[in-house]
């Protein structure tokens, strides 16, 4: 199984310390006005499938990572 983010991420960063095997990575920082957005993907190759960033405890905002 893989994990992946979709369309429904508000690009929060909130995953990427998160993620106990560091998968989840910033793409990019992009300042917009006083917020900085980060957009984010699952690296395949760091990911064991662990399943924290879709449990209840980890609390993505939108539910925005799924199992592909
Ligand atoms: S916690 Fe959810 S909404 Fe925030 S960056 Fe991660 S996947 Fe996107
Ligand atoms: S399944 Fe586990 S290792 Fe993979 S991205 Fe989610 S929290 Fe990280």
């Amino acid at each position: 199984m893989a994990y992946v983010v979709t369309d429904d991420c508000l690009q929060c960063g909130y995953c990427i310390s998160r993620c106990p095997e560091g998968a989840i990575i910033a793409d990019a920082i992009i300042p917009f006005e006083r917020w900085e957005l980060q957009p984010v993907h699952i690296d395949p190759d760091k990911c064991t499938d662990c399943g924290v960033c879709v449990s209840e405890e980890y609390w993505c905002p939108t539910g925005a990572i799924v199992a592909a």
